[in-house]
């Protein structure tokens, strides 16, 4: 590591000793760990924020203080206590973990991340976070907060996810033989608090010398974001057929895409315009020089508009005559709503 680089751990644990969050579930300075503590809120603070965990920590380890309580706990007691702190899953491994503790491990933690993934629910990240934390083990640590922090500390250029590997080393290069686990709260604090997704406050930052991220002037463009791949076309054809003032709307077939919904008529929607094919009735049509686009969530819908007028035409069963002047109350779903107001822009 050059010398920039090395003086980051010292700095950032010295911001941490002076800036560092009170939560309930952190042992104060001179306190000790306490580990079930710990492995509790990491696992409550994974899809869900720190102030909506509050609460719910203190009312859980009031009710459950120990391995042994939560193992001997109720589960459907468990269940509806985890309500609304995401998948239920975790909530089931919490208690299977605990069982394990109390029956294989003498009611505490093994102490190394290694024997941590043995227990129920131990994914990479909740083994390392705890490995660090609870017993100071050195074990990298990298959550959101995390990436992002280190992403822009090394200028991460490759997009996620494909940047994770690297953005993994270039964590493990920072971290420090002792006090890993007030590396990782410290660099979990820096992100959440002054590392910020939209608008990092670098001028705040410990670690702005020390930042690449922050040296090329855009230090929110890291972590990159993998561009968004490009949608399916579909093409088609909207038959604009006039009657008296009224226009044909048919009812679309139940399955599909807005299916059931009233809808003016379209042929199939294929990879290529298909022109005049799928006209609801014979008719003299013709293809307007408009298109009417919509996107759809898995392909763009590229609709061109064809018109005619007819006299004497029965709509078939599924198909009525709507009056041109109260369209607006059909109820179109938007791609056809779109094609009747470039209809009346063209009228
Ligand atoms: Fe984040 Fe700015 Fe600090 Fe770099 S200098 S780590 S971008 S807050």
């Amino acid at each position: 590591m050059d010398a920039k680089r090395s003086s980051i751990p010292a700095r950032l644990l010295d911001w941490y000793d002076a800036h560092r969050r009170d939560l309930p579930w952190r042992a104060k300075p001179g306190e000790a760990v306490e580990p079930y503590r710990v492995w509790l809120s990491e696992v409550m603070l994974q899809q869900t924020t720190v102030a909506a965990v509050r609460p719910r920590f203190a009312t859980w380890v009031a009710r459950w203080p120990t391995f042994a309580a939560l193992a001997a706990a109720d589960d459907a007691d468990v269940m509806a206590a985890w309500a609304g702190l995401g998948y239920y899953a975790r909530a089931r491994n919490l208690v299977a973990a605990a069982k394990t503790v109390v029956a294989d491990h003498d009611g505490a933690f093994p102490r190394t991340e290694a024997a941590l993934r043995k227990l129920p629910g131990f994914g990479a990240y909740t083994a390392a976070a705890v490995a660090a934390i609870a017993f100071g083990e050195r074990a990298v640590v990298v959550d959101a907060n995390v990436e992002r922090v280190v992403a822009r500390l090394f200028a991460i250029s490759v997009p996620l996810p494909g940047a994770r590997p690297a953005i993994r080393a270039a964590a493990d290069s920072i971290t420090p033989d002792a006090r890993a686990g007030d590396f990782a709260q410290g660099m979990m604090d820096l992100g959440s608090g002054v590392c910020t997704p939209r608008a990092p406050k670098c001028l705040l930052c410990p670690l702005r010398a020390q930042c690449a991220g922050f040296a090329t002037g855009a230090p929110e463009a890291f972590p990159v974001k993998a561009a968004r791949k490009a949608k399916p076309q579909r093409y088609g054809t909207i038959f604009w057929l006039e009657q008296d003032g009224a226009v044909l709307l048919v009812r679309r077939p139940p399955e599909g895409l807005l299916g059931g919904m009233r809808a003016l008529p379209t042929g199939a929607w294929s990879d290529a315009p298909p022109g005049l094919e799928g006209a609801p009735a014979p008719a003299d049509w013709r293809l307007l020089d408009v298109c009417v686009r919509h996107g759809f969530t898995h392909f763009d819908l590229d609709l061109a508009l064809a018109v005619a007028h007819t006299q004497g035409h029965q709509p078939a069963d599924a198909s009525e005559w709507w009056p041109v002047e109260s369209l607006a109350s059909a109820g179109l779903p938007t791609v056809f709503a779109k094609a009747a107001e470039t209809m009346e822009r063209l009228r």
